[in-house]
C-alpha cells in the first residue's frame, strides 16, 4: 500500500463531505482515533483497519476533554509532520485533525457518560477522563462515519468502554480490538514513552514484567489474587522512581475486581516512574 499523496483534513464540515463521498461510492470506512505521535503500535491498528476497509481514516487530536487538571495535556508530544508521513506510508487515505476551538466551542455542553466501568481501573485516579473519550469517539465518529473502527488492548478500559458505547447507543459501527505492540524489551509502546529516561528504562519494564510473572504463576497453579498482586508491587517498588496507582486482576468483561482466578481474569496496572505515568495490561488465562 502507499504512495497516494495522504488527504489532510481540518475541518469537521470537510470531513463529513469526504465521508459521504467515499460511502457514496461504495467504500467501506476504516477508523482509527489518535492522539497523534504516532509509532508502531498505531501502524500496527492501522494495518488491521486496512484489512477491514477499503479507506482508512486516522485521527489526530489531542482530546483536552480527556485530560484532568493536573495531567499532561500541554506537555502531550505533537509532530503532525512525522505522523502524516507515517500514515501516507501505511496507504491511509485522510488524516483528520480537526481543530480544539471547532470540536468543543465555548457553549460546548453534552458528554456521554457511562454508569459502571468507568468505575474501575484507571477510571478512579482519572475521574472524567472516560467521559471525555467517550464522548471524543462519538464526536469523531458522527464526523467520520466509519464501517469499523479499530482500538488497542493497550488501553484495555477504553476499548471496553467503546464496545460499551457502540452497544448502548446501537451504533452500527464494527469495534476491533487489536493486540499490545511492544518494544523488543517488552515495553508497551506508547507515546508517553518519550518522556521516559534511559535511567528509568528498568522501572519501565517491571510493568511488563511483573505481568509475565503473574501469568506464569498462574500457570503454575497460583490462585489468589493478593498474592499474585504483592509479587507485583515487590517487582515494581523494587525500582527507584516508581509509585503504584493501582494493580487489580478483574473480570475482563465487567472489570469488577476478583479474588481467585477461577476463569477468565485480566490484570490491570498503571505506575509512575518518575512524572510519566504507564499502564499495561495482560490476560492471565488463555
Ligand atoms: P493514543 O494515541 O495513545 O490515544 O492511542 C490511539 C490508539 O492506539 C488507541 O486505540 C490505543 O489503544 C492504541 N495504542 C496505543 N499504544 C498501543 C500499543 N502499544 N499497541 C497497540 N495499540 C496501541
Amino acid at each position: 500500500m502507499g504512495g497516494d499523496t495522504i488527504k489532510v483534513v481540518h475541518t469537521i464540515r470537510d470531513m463529513q463531505s469526504h465521508s459521504r463521498r467515499l460511502r457514496q461510492d461504495g467504500q467501506r470506512i476504516g477508523f482509527v482515533p489518535t492522539m497523534g505521535y504516532l509509532h508502531e503500535g498505531h501502524l500496527a491498528l492501522m494495518r488491521l483497519a486496512q484489512a477491514h476497509a477499503d479507506a482508512v481514516v486516522v485521527s489526530i487530536f489531542v482530546n483536552p476533554t480527556q485530560f484532568g487538571p493536573n495531567e499532561d495535556f500541554a506537555a502531550y508530544p505533537r509532530d503532525l509532520d512525522r505522523d502524516c508521513r507515517l500514515a501516507e506510508k501505511e496507504g491511509v487515505a485522510v488524516v483528520f485533525t480537526p481543530e480544539a476551538e471547532a470540536f468543543y466551542p465555548p457553549n460546548y455542553q453534552t458528554y456521554i457518560n457511562l454508569e459502571a466501568l468507568p468505575r474501575h481501573l484507571c477510571g478512579v485516579s482519572r475521574p472524567g477522563h472516560f467521559s471525555g473519550v467517550a464522548t471524543v469517539v462519538a464526536k469523531l465518529f458522527h464526523c467520520v462515519t466509519p464501517h469499523a473502527a479499530v482500538f488497542g488492548q493497550k488501553d484495555y478500559q477504553q476499548l471496553a468502554v467503546i464496545r460499551q458505547m457502540v452497544a448502548d447507543l446501537n451504533m452500527d459501527i464494527e469495534i476491533i480490538g487489536a493486540p499490545t505492540v511492544r518494544e523488543p524489551d517488552g515495553l508497551a509502546m506508547s507515546s508517553r514513552n518519550a518522556y521516559l529516561q534511559p535511567e528509568q528504562r528498568p522501572a519501565a519494564l517491571s510493568l511488563h514484567r511483573s505481568l509475565i510473572q503473574a501469568k506464569q504463576a498462574v500457570a503454575a497453579g497460583t490462585r489468589n489474587v493478593s498474592t499474585l498482586i504483592t509479587a507485583a508491587r515487590v517487582e515494581i517498588l523494587a525500582h527507584p522512581q516508581t509509585e503504584v496507582d493501582y494493580i487489580e486482576i478483574c473480570n475482563p468483561v465487567t472489570l469488577d475486581s476478583l479474588e481467585t482466578v477461577t476463569g477468565p481474569a485480566l490484570m490491570a496496572l498503571a505506575v509512575k516512574v518518575g512524572q510519566t505515568r504507564l499502564i499495561d495490561n495482560m490476560l492471565l488465562t488463555d
